[in-house]
């Protein structure tokens, strides 16, 4: 087998793609590509693409583009696309008149048979293989890169609740748990080829293991990994607000390694919308769920997803978004302009909002929340925060950077040692987004 193919693999959208992304190169691997970063002089180029939003949709097609032209270049390099864009209902059609130039179509059901696809492509073959629902669990798990202190886990894959904005249970189907065992070798392999801090991934984490057997959740899930030597913490994603338990906050109150960080999406404060949107959640509920976490956890950072601009959504509506923000003082959110997306039953809403307004929307949603970081990073200052010390900052050479419990970034002055390890840092300065600090 030829071991000098170079294989480039670029990614869109949210944690789980990224991590499909690194199982496709991984699959490479034993076709003999070795991953890098320049497209000029690559074999293979796979985009593991995103539609949760038309604006990465257009990017993505901008990228497919520019890759036809590398193809005129370069006839022999070989182009992948797969993930969420191609597995939306009737897609393929509409991009493979778009790109012939591509070799390789696979949807998200179809990663796990990548080498198959691959083998055949490599003997002439242009395929395309979009299943309407998984057959298999993908259980290829990536080689941990030596060294590397962050690595995201899937706990589970797909979504069962189908808020009516959103294409991802349509694109990566039902709700499935991997089984705990998998899960936690998984992560006692990444620990061994030094792996500190895992953030195990899922659309809404708080439903894992609910089709167990006897019961066993999300917070035993976490109690388990927590018991994992020399692994210093422990982060997740998404907890919807539904289903966020007493049982998950008093977990994380109590285990040591587990990161006092809540992303609990609240994407609209006004009742009204919230039920358009199928959240199943209200306002009220939300912010005693805030108040709960606040009452076990005092010193527990939440953040948030919000949309603007939902069907139907008015100025009184907004304004009970921004109430929101002031309540809840969120240490980051995530803003963004609802974006219609083709198969969800709020693109077939009559009230859709006219650009110019989400984008005000969004302007003023976005000041707010740089006002509410400030002041939430400010009042930091002259406190010690524990950091795990990931190397060098890019921006300053001279200073380290890692990260706080609540995943705030922190730029300091410190031993170049402790790499890798956790240290205690003095906040002196602060900005929206960064703190700023020395060890003592
Ligand atoms: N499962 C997670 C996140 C899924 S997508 C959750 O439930 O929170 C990430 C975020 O993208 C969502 O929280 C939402 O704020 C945003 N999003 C999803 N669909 C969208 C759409 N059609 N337009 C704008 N934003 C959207
Ligand atoms: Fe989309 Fe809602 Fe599922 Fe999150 S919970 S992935 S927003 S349908």
């Amino acid at each position: 087998m030829e071991n000098n193919k170079k294989v480039v693999t670029l990614v869109y959208g949210c944690q789980m793609s990224e991590r499909d992304a690194e199982t496709l190169t991984e699959i490479t691997r034993h076709f003999g590509y070795s991953p890098s970063d320049d497209i000029e002089t690559a074999d293979l180029v796979i985009v593991n693409t995103c539609c949760v939003r038309e604006s990465a949709e257009n990017k993505i097609l901008g990228k497919i583009g520019e890759l036809k032209k590398l193809k005129e270049r370069n006839l022999d390099v070989k182009i992948a696309i797969t993930g969420c864009m191609v597995q939306q209902p009737g897609a393929l059609e509409r991009l493979q008149k778009r790109a012939p130039h591509v070799d390789i179509w696979a949807g998200t059901h179809n990663l796990h048979d990548f080498s198959a696809l691959l083998h055949r492509v490599e003997q002439g073959e242009k395929v395309a293989e979009v299943w309407q629902e998984p057959k298999a669990t993908l259980e290829i798990t990536p080689l941990a890169e030596k060294g590397k202190l962050h690595a995201n886990v899937n706990i589970m894959y797909g979504c069962d609740n189908f808020c009516t904005y959103c294409i991802v249970p349509h694109v990566r189907g039902r709700e499935r748990s991997r089984r705990p065992n998998e899960i936690l070798q998984e992560i006692e392999s990444l620990v061994d080829s030094g792996c500190r801090e895992v953030t195990l991934l899922g659309q809404n984490v708080n439903s894992y293991g609910k089709e167990f057997s006897p019961a066993y959740d999300f917070a035993d899930l976490l109690q388990q990994v927590n018991q994992i030597a020399f692994l210093l913490r422990i982060r997740f994603i998404t907890s919807h607000p539904k289903d966020l338990s007493n049982k998950l906050i008093e977990t994380v109150a109590e285990g040591e390694k587990l990161c006092e960080h809540f992303h609990l999406p609240i994407q609209s404060g006004s009742n009204f919308i919230l039920e358009r949107m199928n959240r199943k959640y209200t306002r009220e509920y939300y912010l005693s769920r805030v108040k709960k976490i606040h009452k076990l956890i005092p010193n527990a950072c939440v953040t948030t997803d919000i949309i603007v601009g939902f069907p139907g959504e008015t100025e009184e509506d907004f304004e009970q978004t921004l109430a929101m923000m002031n309540q809840v003082h969120y240490s980051q959110a995530f803003t963004f302009m609802y974006s219609k997306r083709t198969g969800t039953l709020a693109a077939e809403m009559e009230d859709q909002i006219p650009l110019d307004v989400k984008k005000r929307r969004l302007q003023k949603l976005m000041s707010v929340q740089n006002q509410e970081s400030l002041e939430l990073r400010q009042q930091m200052i002259g406190k010690m925060v524990e950091v795990l010390v990931e190397g060098p900052s890019r921006t300053n050479p001279k200073r380290l950077t890692g990260r706080t419990r609540g995943n705030d970034l922190v730029v300091f002055v410190g031993n170049l040692e402790t790499i890798g390890s956790l240290v205690n840092v003095r906040i002196n300065e602060a900005g929206s987004w960064t703190l700023i600090g020395e060890v003592e």
